[in-house]
């Protein structure tokens, strides 16, 4: 791949890069100008019925496909259903699975630095949306970027093949259904699934709410969220890419997870990844919030301490006052009023003092319970490691010895 260091946009390229550049926006303006042969074939309830369809099915393989499964892993598939997802997702043309994740995965490395493929931030809200697709610098894929996904051979074919589904697909809907068919029904549901992808990249970088103080831009975006069935919930997303659901509350609709959730229920995916408790709340780790609280307890105690000296010493002092007041015998019943008094605040004090050591061992006994637990962890791992590395170590001596004979 050439130099990406230059900033985006066309006035960046070369002059051939322009030509090419060119080229491919009187494609893309030519395949927007075919939706307009409607106006010949005429429109039917069927062929919107089918465009509805397939712009569903296909937003739901684009955002449980391209983006949740091939660009971040966020669950698992077996290498059949991994097929049918990559095909599925092909059928939006949006090039090859392997394009798709590795210029995804460059974006959440960059998020709206200046070598983000697509930033708002740098390159305007035109080339975030689209423009960034004809600049033949992106052209190819950076296969490093994807070597987990590489090393299926049927899935480095399907990418390399990338126009066969929505070749076969368009060919499919013109047999069953006839021009019209192909125009609304595939055609349609194609330029409107591009588009409302593409809001990903500018929209969802620009309008909505920011829960969580990302890097980047991110929002979310409820409107975007149904369109785009979950992948609104962008700012969510760049806190936490590691998980299969982008909306990580009730009311953040998330349509691609409840459909994964239920196949997953069906045995179709599995180990669907969630986001830890702490990242949804946006706080730290739990180490970090435990090793907080016991300062802040260590605090609390020493202050505890020095409350209860000073109540003391302010009583004694006032009792001494007292007793040298003449007319002593007469206050015996105020000296013990103010004796209970302070009998009593102390009492109270002893109870929350009481509290707070529980709070603290309770604590403590977590954090040595964790400890233990995660050296038990290490130890394990260390084992199995050693294990394994026996185990590869005689299978090469076999290998080995089978090539000397
Ligand atoms: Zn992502
Ligand atoms: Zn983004």
């Amino acid at each position: 791949m050439s130099n990406h260091s230059n900033a985006p946009g066309y006035v960046s390229l070369d002059e051939n890069g322009r030509r090419v550049f060119r080229y491919q926006i009187i494609r893309f303006a030519l395949l927007h100008a075919i939706c307009l042969l409607a106006y010949f074939t005429g429109v039917s309830a069927t062929d919107l019925i089918l465009c509805g369809v397939l712009y569903l099915v296909r937003m739901f393989f684009i955002t449980a496909g391209y983006h949740r499964y091939f660009s971040h892993r966020t669950f698992k598939l077996n290498r059949v259903m991994q097929f049918l997802f990559a095909f599925g997702a092909e059928t939006s043309a949006q090039k090859g699975v392997l394009w798709w994740a590795a210029h995804h995965r460059h974006h959440h490395k960059h998020s709206d630095g200046p070598e983000d493929v697509h930033s708002v931030r740098h390159g305007g809200f035109l080339w975030a949306h689209m423009l960034w697709l004809f600049d033949p610098r992106w052209e190819g894929t950076d296969t490093d970027r994807v070597k987990d996904l590489t090393k299926y051979p049927e899935i480095v074919w399907i990418d390399k093949h990338w126009l066969l589904p929505p070749v076969a697909l368009g060919a499919a809907v013109a047999m069953v259904f006839g021009w019209s068919g192909l125009i609304v029904g595939f055609f349609w549901s194609t330029i409107l699934c591009w588009h409302v992808t593409y809001t990903i990249n500018s929209l969802a970088h620009v309008w909505g709410s920011r829960r969580y103080e990302t890097e980047d831009d991110s929002r979310n975006n409820f409107l975007l969220a149904l369109l785009t069935l979950g992948e609104g919930w962008h700012n969510n997303h760049h806190h936490y890419q590691a998980s299969a659901n982008q909306g990580f509350f009730w009311w953040e609709i998330d349509i691609s997870y409840y459909t994964l959730w239920f196949m997953s229920k069906i045995g179709l995916v599995s180990d669907l990844r969630r986001p830890p408790r702490h990242l949804v709340e946006g706080k730290p780790h739990p180490r970090v919030q435990l090793k907080t609280l016991r300062k802040e307890w260590e605090h609390m105690s020493k202050d505890y301490a020095a409350g209860v000296d000073q109540i003391r010493a302010q009583a004694n002092e006032r009792l001494m006052a007292l007793s040298n007041t003449e007319g002593c015998e007469k206050s015996e019943d105020t000296k013990a009023v103010i004796l209970t008094r302070t009998e009593r605040a102390e009492a109270f004090l002893e109870e929350l003092a009481i509290d707070l050591s529980v709070l603290g061992s309770e604590a403590e006994t977590k954090l040595d319970q964790l400890q233990k637990r995660f050296s038990e962890l290490k130890v394990q791992a260390e084992e199995n490691l050693a294990t394994l590395r026996n185990q590869l170590g005689q299978e090469l001596d076999a290998y080995e010895l089978t090539l000397s004979r």
